[in-house]
C-alpha cells in the first residue's frame, strides 16, 4: 500500500501527512474530509504508531465500522481492530465501565434509552404529585439533557439564573427538583442515560486527575469526524484528552451543523483556534461526490445563510442534469411520482435499488413512500421510527437480560416482574416501590430483604416474590459461565416468555417469536464478530452494544440492495447516486417550529444543504400541494428553499405553479391553478394551512366542487385531489354506489366510489 497518498489531491495529502500538533480541516460536503481522516489514521499506523494509541471518534457506529474496514484493507485487519474507534458514547461507555468504581457505579451499569428515561421521569413526577400534563416527561427530559450537555449538574442548575427563569416562565419551576431526583435515582439503579455517558466522563476526569492523566498519556493521537455537531460536553472531553500530546485533528463543515437542538455548538469550531493557537488549517475545495450542477445548486443554497465560514467548493465531475422539481397534487401522488421516477431511472441507467435514497424532514412522512414501494414490489429499508429493538417482545427479553446483569435496574425490573403473569399485581408493585422510595433503596433491595417484605405481604405474595428473586438469581449465577447466546436462550425459556408466546397462535404472536429468533441470530452474530476481534462475548457486552445503537445502525446483512428511506438528519455523511428530497413545503421543511427565528431558518437551510449534497448523480425535489394533517387534507405551499436554489440549476417538471410574490395574498385558489414559476426566487413564508376536505369527503373540496357525476364518461380526462390527472376507463353501477375506473398518470389504475371521489373534468 505504498501509493496510498496518490489517491488524494495535494490539499488532502497535506492534511494527511501533517500528523503532529493541532489540525483543523474545514471544508464543504463531499470534499473528502472523512477520507482524509481515514487515510490519516492509516498513515499514522504505517509510520509505526501503535493502533491502541489512536482514538478516532465518529458520529455513528456504522461510520466507525466503515472506516475501520477501509483501514483494514490498507494495513491489515489485526492492526485495524485494535484502534480506539467509535462514537463518543461507545468509546466513553467503555472507559466508564473500567473506571465505574471511582464514580460509585457498578461496572455492569445499565444504559437507559429515551423510553427508560421518560418512564423514570414520569414516576418521579408522580412521586412529587405534579401533573404530567404540565410537566410533560419528554419536555422535562429535554431540559435535563440540555443541562447535561452543557455540563450543568443539578447543583449548578439551581445557581443558573437563566435556566431557572426559563423554567419559571414556562411554569415548570420544579424541573430542577425533578433533575436532582432523576440523577439520584439513576445512580441508585446503577443506570446512566446517553448524556450521562459524557457527563460522567467529564466528572471522572475532573475529580480523578490521575485517571485523566492515564488516558492523556495513553492516547497519543485524537481524530474527530463531523466536529461541527459536537456539544460542549464532548468538546471538553476532547480538549482534556488532547492536553498532553496536543495531536488533535478535527474535520467538519459549519454549513452542515444540524444538531443544535441536541446541544451541538458550532462555536466548537471557532474555539479551536483559541485553544490551539498554533493550529494548522486545511481547506479542501474539490468535491468528488456530486455533479457540477448539484455542487453549484448547493452552493447557491448555503450562500443565503448569514452565519457561515465562506468556502469555495467545485466539482470536476460531469455537468450533470438540473435538479428536477416535482409538483404533486397530494402527498399520495408525491409517493407515486417518486416511485415511478425510481423505476424509470433504474431501467434507463441500470442503477441498483441501493443507489436510491428518499430523504424527508420527519419520520412520519415515510409511511406513504413505504406503501407506494410495497405496492410496486420494490425492496426498501427504513431507518429510525420503531426500530427492531423497540418492539415489545424484544424489550421484554432485553429487560430480563438487564435485570440479570444489574438487578437494581428498576425500569427493566418493573417491566418484567409480572411478565409473563405470575400473580404480582399492581398493588404489590406499588407497595414495593413506595417502600423503596421511603428507604432510599432500589426495588430489588426491598425484594431481597425478606424480613422487611414479610411485613408488607401475605404468604402467597411473598412466595411469588421469592420465586421471582430465585429466577433472576439463577440467571445471574450463569452470567460468568455461559455465553450470551446460551444465557439468553435460558432466560427466554425459563422466564416463561417463550411458552407465553408459543401458546398464542395468532400471526402477531408468531411474528414475535420470529423476532425473538432474530434477536438470537443477532447475539450469535455479535459473538462471532467479537471472537474474530478477540473481544468479550458476554451478555454485558452484548447489552452495551445494543444500547448504543443509533438510527443509522439499524441495518442487517440482507439489507444491502434496497431503496433507503431516512430522515435528512440521519443521512449526514452518507452518499447515494440518486437522492429524492420529499415534502419540501413551507411548515414542513422548513419546519413550522423553526419559522420564528432567523437562527432556526438557518439551521433548516443547512439541513437542506446536507440533503442536496448527499446526491452523486441526480438530486430530485418534490412537494405536494395538499397533504393530510391530523386527518384532514390541508393546502400547502412550496418551500422557500426551492426558490432559493439559483434558477440555472433547477428544472420544473410538468405544470408550473407560481410562488406568490405577496405571501399574504396567496390563496388556495392560486394553489389550485398551479401557478409555479421557476423565475421567481422570492418564495416567502406566511401562508397558513387551510382545511379543504375531511377524510369522509363530507365537506366539499374547494377545488373540486364542479364535478357532476352525470357528466362523466369513459375516455374523459379528469383530475382527482389526491391522485392527480387521469383518464376514465369505465363507469359502473348506479348512484350512490356508482364507481369509476380511472387510469391516473402517476398513481396508476384506481377504482373510485363516485360519491366520495370528487373528480373534476378537465
Ligand atoms: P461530508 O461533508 O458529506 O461528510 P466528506 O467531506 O466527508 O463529505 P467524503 O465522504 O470523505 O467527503 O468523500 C466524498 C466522496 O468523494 C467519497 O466517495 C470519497 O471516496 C470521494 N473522494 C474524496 N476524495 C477523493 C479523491 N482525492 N479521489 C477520488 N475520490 C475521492
Ligand atoms: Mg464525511
Amino acid at each position: 500500500m505504498q501509493n496510498y497518498l496518490e489517491q488524494l489531491n495535494p490539499a488532502q495529502q497535506q492534511a494527511v501527512i501533517t500528523t503532529e500538533g493541532a489540525s483543523l480541516v474545514i471544508a464543504g460536503a463531499g470534499s473528502g474530509k472523512t477520507r482524509v481522516l481515514t487515510f490519516r489514521i492509516a498513515h499514522l499506523l504505517m509510520q509505526g504508531v501503535p493502533p491502541h494509541r489512536i482514538l478516532a471518534l465518529t458520529f455513528t457506529n456504522k461510520a466507525a465500522r466503515e472506516m475501520k474496514l477501509r483501514i483494514a484493507t490498507m494495513v491489515g485487519n489485526d492492526i485495524a481492530q485494535k484502534l480506539w474507534m467509535g462514537t463518543f458514547h461507545s468509546v466513553f461507555a467503555r472507559i466508564l465501565r473500567s473506571e465505574a468504581d471511582k464514580l460509585g457505579y457498578p461496572s455492569s451499569f445499565t444504559i437507559y434509552d429515551t423510553a427508560d428515561s421518560k418512564s423514570l421521569i414520569k414516576s418521579i413526577i408522580k412521586q412529587m404529585k405534579l401533573s404530567d400534563k404540565e410537566y410533560k416527561p419528554g419536555q422535562v427530559l429535554g431540559r435535563i439533557s440540555s443541562a447535561k450537555n452543557d455540563l450543568v449538574t443539578p447543583a449548578a442548575y439551581a445557581r443558573d439564573q437563566h435556566r431557572m427563569m426559563e423554567d419559571q416562565a414556562s411554569r415548570k419551576g420544579m424541573v430542577y427538583e425533578i433533575y436532582t431526583r432523576y440523577m439520584r435515582q439513576c445512580y441508585k439503579f446503577g443506570a446512566m442515560d446517553f448524556d450521562d455517558l459524557l457527563l460522567n466522563t467529564n466528572i471522572l476526569f475532573r475529580d480523578h486527575p490521575e485517571i485523566l492523566q492515564k488516558y492523556q498519556n495513553w492516547i497519543q493521537y485524537i481524530l474527530v469526524d463531523e466536529y461541527q455537531d459536537t456539544n460542549y460536553s464532548q468538546y471538553i472531553i476532547i480538549k482534556k484528552l488532547a492536553q498532553k500530546h496536543g495531536n488533535i485533528c478535527v474535520v467538519g463543515d459549519d454549513a452542515q451543523s444540524i444538531y443544535s437542538f441536541r446541544g451541538a455548538k458550532i462555536e466548537n469550531i471557532l474555539n479551536f483556534r483559541n485553544d490551539y493557537p498554533d493550529y494548522q488549517l486545511f481547506k479542501l475545495e474539490q468535491n468528488y461526490r456530486s455533479t457540477q450542477n448539484i455542487v453549484n445548486a448547493a452552493n447557491s443554497i448555503i450562500a443565503k445563510n448569514q452565519k457561515q465560514i465562506k468556502k469555495a467548493v467545485f466539482s470536476e465531475k460531469d455537468q450533470g442534469s438540473r435538479i428536477k422539481i416535482h409538483n404533486a397534487y397530494s402527498d399520495i401522488e408525491e409517493g407515486y411520482i417518486v416511485i415511478n421516477d425510481i423505476k424509470d431511472k433504474k431501467l434507463k441507467h441500470n442503477y441498483d435499488y441501493q443507489d436510491f435514497a428518499i430523504l424527508y424532514r420527519t419520520n412520519a412522512q415515510s409511511r406513504i413512500f413505504e406503501e407506494a414501494l410495497r405496492k410496486s414490489n420494490m425492496p426498501y429499508k427504513i431507518y429510525g421510527g420503531l426500530s427492531f429493538y423497540q418492539r415489545k417482545e424484544i424489550k421484554d427479553l432485553l429487560a430480563y437480560c438487564r435485570v440479570t446483569v444489574n438487578p437494581a435496574d428498576q425500569e427493566a425490573l418493573k417491566r418484567i416482574i409480572n411478565y409473563p403473569t405470575r400473580g404480582i399485581g399492581k398493588t404489590t408493585l406499588d407497595k414495593i416501590e413506595a417502600a423503596a422510595v421511603a428507604s432510599g433503596k432500589a426495588m430489588w433491595e426491598i425484594l431481597i430483604s425478606l424480613e422487611d417484605t414479610s411485613r408488607l405481604f401475605n404468604a402467597g405474595t411473598q412466595r411469588k416474590l421469592n420465586s421471582f428473586v430465585g429466577l433472576i438469581n439463577g440467571f445471574a449465577a450463569s452470567l460468568k459461565q455461559q455465553s450470551a447466546y446460551d444465557l439468553v436462550m435460558e432466560i427466554a425459556t425459563q422466564s416463561g416468555m417463550m411458552k407465553d408466546l408459543y401458546h398464542d397462535r395468532t400471526p402477531e404472536a408468531i411474528a414475535r417469536q420470529e423476532n425473538i429468533q432474530e434477536l438470537m441470530n443477532g447475539i450469535q452474530e455479535f459473538s462471532n464478530n467479537r471472537m474474530e476481534e478477540g473481544g468479550e462475548t458476554g451478555l454485558i457486552h452484548f447489552l452495551e452494544e445494543v444500547s448504543l445503537l443509533t438510527d443509522q445502525d439499524n441495518e442487517s446483512d440482507d439489507d444491502i440492495n434496497k431503496v433507503t428511506l431516512m430522515t435528512i438528519h440521519s443521512s449526514k455523511g452518507l452518499e447515494f447516486k440518486n437522492v429524492y428530497i420529499v415534502g419540501v413545503e413551507e411548515g414542513l421543511f422548513p419546519s413550522s417550529m423553526t419559522l420564528e427565528s432567523e437562527q432556526g431558518i438557518e439551521e433548516e437551510r443547512r439541513l437542506f444543504y446536507v440533503a442536496v449534497t448527499r446526491a452523486e448523480d441526480y438530486a430530485t425535489i418534490s412537494f405536494a400541494r395538499t397533504r393530510y394533517k391530523y386527518g384532514e387534507s390541508a393546502f400547502c405551499r412550496p418551500s422557500r428553499f426551492i426558490g432559493e436554489i439559483h434558477s440555472d440549476f433547477v428544472e420544473f417538471s410538468g405544470d408550473k405553479i407560481k410562488i406568490a410574490d405577496k405571501p399574504g395574498k396567496f390563496t388556495p385558489k392560486q394553489a389550485e391553478r398551479r401557478s409555479f414559476s421557476n423565475t421567481s426566487t422570492t418564495a416567502k413564508p406566511g401562508y397558513n394551512f387551510k382545511k379543504v376536505e375531511n377524510r369522509q369527503g363530507g365537506k366539499k373540496g374547494a377545488s373540486f366542487s364542479g364535478s357532476a357525476v352525470g357528466n362523466l364518461k369513459a375516455g374523459l380526462l379528469v383530475e382527482h385531489i389526491r391522485f392527480g390527472k387521469g383518464r376514465i376507463i369505465s363507469l359502473d353501477g348506479e348512484m350512490p354506489n356508482a364507481k369509476a375506473t380511472v387510469d391516473f398518470e402517476n398513481a396508476g389504475l384506481k377504482q373510485l366510489l363516485l360519491k366520495f371521489a370528487k373528480l373534476k373534468i378537465l
